[in-house]
């Protein structure tokens, strides 16, 4: 143990020695904070501490198991394997089902994803008849989140004119009825949503005194990663576990507090010393992952923010390159750039593709990116778009699973009650609905009592109804008799599920079929996985359970090399040895829709800050002049927060400068094919470049012009060539295209056009009254 603790540095020695109390870990970006929380785990081992009795809240399941796997290196596997460690929501779902009887609830209860809670409410609104327009289930959503999380249930919100007059001055006077049959819904289909896991561990806590005292004595020591991000809700259950011992270490940053429109509260870590006493706070100083270049700009832009706690972040490391800052026509062009980086890194430096990362502030961005890739064979892997747990045909497989475990289960049984097709159209399943809503019962109940109740339902639909209940019941008994993967893959037989995509053909529906394959080996996987660990079969509810908490970083085993593509949002820990932050543009990041006040500016940055800090060698930032958003070509201005990195970090590769400009990188749409020696970016070869101006090194005091995009009026110099005398073989130069020669002129006054031979980009007409060509 001591070696370990000796590779620390001594800030970091202190909180992993001290054993006991409250203690709080405030440092910066790569300082050691999550390396401090592993030692300090193992130090507690070694010390006597049983594991379990230690519970540790990460920010992804994959970091909870890497932590562990660091813990079982020092002292051993079997001691590890009874750590509690994971996110906020495995954790809790765990143990709500081993409590969820005290609530209500079933032990079996499902978990609603986001695209289960949409449907759920989008169906409300239409029963109550709403205006979709008006009530936005999206809206709607975010706002029942918000009040879980701040623990404002029904029955508070019923009971606070205040709430109830906002929303009804946001046009929205039903909102607390839609809250109330959302929450009855769910609780009648027995499932809880994502903030329920929290809000229900809250009221767990609350109302069970015994329950509390249980786990309080379980979780003799709790510790917290990234506690910047825990919102109220997540705070008030880590505070109710740790009062009674008071041994409660977290690790956070300030500056890295990125989720506040998920409701998380800065406050809680300001607050922190105020709610324990004795709370000894430590400081971490030294950042061990990113060159001096990256750590120094990093401090550069954050220091814009007014709200932040003074902290000091330097490092040992080597000054490493400057950060490369590239500005290209389109998005497209960006991710060109992006991937000929890529290729060129790798070509010259024996670099791997997992040493990548392109990080965007909207997965919107990742098309252009996942294009370029594509074109030059780079493999990359997209965290956090559409998951594959969340593709339709698997969503179809998983919604038979869960009625098998849980019947109630609404929002399952809607799904699939008629897909395949079994002649159960949308009449029988809104009376059936209607009658569930009435006798506060599920639709399946309502299905297993079809025969008792009357619904005006004719007897063939009423022999249906009943073969959907046998069946799923013939498979719940398979369920007591075998493991997941036979009872799936009887599933996706009996159901008729596979042969309905056979049916259809498209290489769309092969394409699912083999969705649906990997779905069966991802759960022999588990089968058999669970075999090796406990001797126990397989068990569909465990397989299901991790199904409904993994995110797609869980997902990340590593083992294939690829480059990494996710949003900022989720690269919160990470660290990567080259890192591309693209789309720096304004309105985009910062988003526009975060620049109304100055806390959500201030929040922006430190999305900002969190990106940039997490290249360890290397860092670039791109931008494009020119984007589609929303079906529309926009045009766009570099970041504010380009300029607000000191000059001395960085590195312009294509600084505008009249007369003065770098060859545009090749473009592969242009050429059709590769050519290598077009990937570095050329020498300067038009006029002179200034006298300050070195051909490598980009002007330091151009501070300003160097970011501006070419508008006219920059262009101050160049002539309105409408009416001069322009003629073939002429070079000139155009704001877009760089470089060209004229081939052609033809037609007069105002519709005065020029063939010009672009040395990127090719023949182009362009009518002179428009373009504004420079003679060089
Ligand atoms: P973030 O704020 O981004 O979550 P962090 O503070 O949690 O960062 P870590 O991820 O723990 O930082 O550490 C950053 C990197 O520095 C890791 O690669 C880690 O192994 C390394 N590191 C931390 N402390 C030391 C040390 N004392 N000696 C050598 N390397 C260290
Ligand atoms: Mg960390």
């Amino acid at each position: 143990m001591q070696k370990y603790i000796s590779q620390l540095n001594e800030a970091q020695q202190l909180p992993v020695l001290q054993k006991d109390g409250p203690m709080i870990v405030i440092a910066g970006a790569g300082s050691g904070k999550t390396r401090v929380l592993t030692v300090r785990i193992a130090n507690l081992m070694s010390q006597g501490v049983d594991a379990f009795n230690i519970l540790s809240l990460t920010f992804t399941n994959k970091a909870a198991r890497e932590m562990k796997k660091r813990i079982a290196d020092i002292v051993g596997n079997n001691e590890a394997k009874n750590l509690w460690m994971g996110t906020f929501h495995s954790v809790f779902a765990k143990i709500l089902r081993s409590e969820a009887d005290k609530l209500g609830y079933p032990s079996n209860f499902t978990i609603y994803d986001s695209q289960d809670s949409l449907r759920c409410i989008g169906g409300i609104i239409k029963e109550m008849q709403l205006d979709k327009e008006i009530y936005k289930p999206k809206q709607i959503l975010g706002r029942i989140s918000s009040y879980k999380n701040s623990l404002i249930t029904v029955k508070a919100y019923f009971n606070n004119p205040e709430l109830q007059e906002a929303d009804a001055m946001s046009k929205k006077p039903r909102m607390g009825e839609i809250y109330q049959n959302y929450v009855e819904r769910c609780f009648k289909s027995g499932a809880m949503d994502f903030d329920d896991l929290l809000l229900k561990t809250n009221e767990l806590l609350n109302l069970f005194p015994e329950v509390l005292a249980k786990y309080q004595d379980r979780f003799r020591y709790i510790l917290v990663d990234e506690y910047q991000d825990t919102n109220h809700s997540q705070y008030l259950i880590v505070r109710a576990l740790s009062d009674r011992f008071h041994n409660i270490c977290v690790v956070g940053d300030d500056a890295q507090s990125i989720y506040a429109f998920r409701g998380a509260n800065i406050n809680n870590i300001l607050n922190f010393q105020k709610d324990y006493e004795n709370v000894q706070m430590y400081r971490l100083e030294q950042n061990y992952r990113s060159s001096k270049n990256i750590v120094e700009a990093a401090n550069n832009v954050i220091d814009k923010n007014k709200t932040k706690l003074d902290k000091i972040v330097w490092t040992a490391n080597q000054d490493g390159a400057k950060i490369k800052v590239h500005r290209s026509l389109t998005d497209g062009e960006e991710g060109r750039f992006v991937a000929a980086t890529i290729f060129e890194e790798k070509m010259q430096n024996q670099m791997l593709n997992g040493q990548f990362a392109i990080l965007y502030r909207t997965n919107a961005q990742s098309r252009a990116m996942e294009d370029a890739l594509r074109k030059r064979d780079i493999p990359y892997r997209i965290y956090g778009g559409l998951s594959f747990y969340q593709r339709k045909e698997i969503k179809d497989v998983l919604a038979y699973l869960r009625l098998v475990i849980n019947p109630k289960d609404e929002e399952a049984l809607v799904r699939v009650i008629n897909y395949p097709a079994r002649g159960i159209g949308d009449t029988t399943v809104e009376k059936l609905t209607v009658a569930a809503n009435h006798y506060k019962r599920s639709i399946f109940e309502v299905m297993e009592h079809i025969d008792k109740i009357d619904l005006k339902l004719n007897s063939g639909t009423k022999a249906k109804l009943n073969d959907f209940v046998m069946m799923i019941k013939s498979f719940q008994v398979i369920n007591e008799n075998q493991d997941a993967f036979f009872l799936t893959e009887h599933v996706t037989k009996k159901t008729g599920l596979v042969q309905e995509l056979k049916k259809d053909g498209t290489p769309e529906g092969i394409a699912k079929i083999e969705n649906i394959e990997e779905l069966l080996n991802g759960i022999k996987d588990f089968t058999e996985g669970q075999v090796e660990i406990d001797g126990a079969r397989g068990a569909l509810a465990e397989f299901m359970e991790d199904v409904a908490l993994v995110t797609d970083l869980d997902k990340d085993t590593g083992d294939d090399d690829r480059v990494a593509l996710m949003t900022i949002h989720l690269a919160k820990g990470l660290e990567f040895p080259h890192v591309f932050v693209v789309g720096l543009e304004e309105d985009l990041f910062p988003s526009a829709m975060s620049m109304n006040t100055r806390s959500e500016l201030e929040e922006e940055r430190r999305l900002f800050y969190v990106a940039l800090t997490r290249a360890e060698h290397q860092a670039y930032l791109t931008y494009a002049q020119s984007r589609y958003r929303w079906g529309k070509l926009v045009d766009s201005e570099p970041s504010r927060f380009i300029e607000e990195i000191d000059d001395q970090y960085l590195e312009y590769l294509n600084p505008v400068d009249s007369g003065y400009r770098y060859k545009p990188v090749m473009d592969i749409d242009v050429f059709g094919d590769i050519d290598k020696s077009k990937l570095r970016l050329a020498k300067p070869k038009m006029g002179t470049p200034p006298a300050n101006l070195k051909s490598d090194q980009p002007n330091p005091s151009a501070n300003v012009r160097k970011l501006k995009p070419m508008s006219s009026n920059s262009n101050s110099g160049s002539a309105n060539l409408f009416d001069s005398n322009l003629a073939s073989g002429n070079i000139v130069m155009h704001e877009r295209f760089g470089k060209g020669q004229i081939v052609n002129i033809e037609g007069i006054g105002a519709d005065k056009k020029a063939e010009i031979r672009f040395d990127v980009g090719g023949l182009k007409k362009l009518l002179l009254r428009f373009a504004k060509l420079e003679v060089i």
